[in-house]
């Protein structure tokens, strides 16, 4: 996309910032306040808000959109399953391990794949019985095809040893997908949104519809009207960014690099301006020394609707009942 497009998105933000308004109680943010299944509807777990910088605190890129009971998985960058495992054991059982078989993957860069053996064998090893379904850009099925030669060695021992489990859940079925359409079941129809990363020439962000809620994951891009299009007023935007002060103190080389794969706080405003989510989650971010609220005010400087900066395990919405505590 043309860097214009993200000018006049950023032009755009004062207009809407008037109209945009706050986000109602009942989108309210829960930190680190996983909920059972049985409550609320339709959430994003955020399984991972990293990025290629080891942080210990930040899993590598991974977000889980929870509908119907099963988990949508988006990217799996390193730690996926122990995070995935860590919401389970905080009450969301569409998350252990053996019930982990769909994965919608951005693009190919290693910090948001890492992950993907992870995923495909640990919870086949606990018993999951299905392949691990795959949907990613071209080049996904040869990824997951040398995986499973790479770790053929394993399978084998695994299979024909004293182990229980023969299933043929370390199977993969892999999906080489276009923008358009990709998937549906009976709680999600599921969007892939061509964005504009680099030099990448595939990567995409996904929009989820169920039956209450859209929710629309921006992947790793520089400013996308079409991530603005998708969300559209939806339920919640989670999106990728990096700080504007800290980018101003990196070498110009780096800057080439930022601007020309990443968004920034600046420019997130404008974007938000125009899709007007009901709640904006920041992700994957990049602080170069800024904090969480750091991050938060530079959005609000464009922007006047509700925004939080993720970190893992955080869970979006809020259910209604738990936003609005009952008096004793
Ligand atoms: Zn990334
Ligand atoms: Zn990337």
């Amino acid at each position: 996309m043309p860097l214009a497009t993200g000018r006049r998105l950023v032009l755009c933000a004062g207009l809407f910032a008037l109209i945009a308004g706050a986000a109602p109680a009942a989108f309210a943010a829960s930190r680190n306040a996983a909920v059972p299944d049985t409550t609320g509807g339709t959430r994003v777990v955020m399984l991972g808000t990293g990025t290629p910088n080891p942080d210990p605190d930040r899993s590598g890129p991974a977000v889980a959109v929870i509908a119907g009971g099963r988990a949508y998985l988006v990217d799996c960058g390193p730690g996926v399953v122990r995070r995935a495992a860590a919401a389970a054991a905080r009450g969301i059982r569409a998350l252990e391990a053996d019930r982990l078989s769909i994965v919608f993957v951005t693009h190919l860069h290693s910090d948001h794949t890492v992950g993907l053996p992870d995923l495909m064998l640990t919870p086949w090893v606990v018993e999951r019985r299905v392949p691990l379904e795959v949907y990613g850009p071209p080049g996904i099925k040869d990824m997951t095809d040398h995986l499973l030669a790479a770790y053929a060695e394993d399978i084998r021992i695994r299979q024909s040893g004293l182990e229980p489990e023969k299933s043929d859940g370390y199977k993969v079925n892999a999906h080489e997908i276009e923008e358009g359409l990709v998937y549906s079941d009976s709680n999600v129809t599921v969007t892939a949104i061509a964005v504009p990363h680099a030099n990448w020439e595939h990567a995409f962000g996904y929009r989820f519809e169920a039956h209450d809620r859209v929710i629309v994951i921006s992947g790793d891009t520089r400013p996308s009207e079409a991530i603005a299009r998708a969300c559209n007023g939806c339920d919640v935007l989670v999106h990728e960014v990096y700080s504007l002060k800290g980018f101003k103190n990196r070498p110009s080389v780096w800057q080439r690099y930022h601007a020309d794969a990443h968004t920034s706080t600046e420019q997130l405003a404008g974007i938000a301006s125009w899709a007007r989510p009901k709640l904006l989650v920041l992700y994957h971010q990049l602080f170069w020394g800024a904090t969480d609220e750091d991050l938060v005010r530079e959005v609000h400087r464009g922007y006047s609707g509700a925004v939080v900066s993720a970190r893992d395990l955080d869970v979006y919405p809020l259910p209604v009942e738990s936003a609005h505590p009952k008096k004793r």
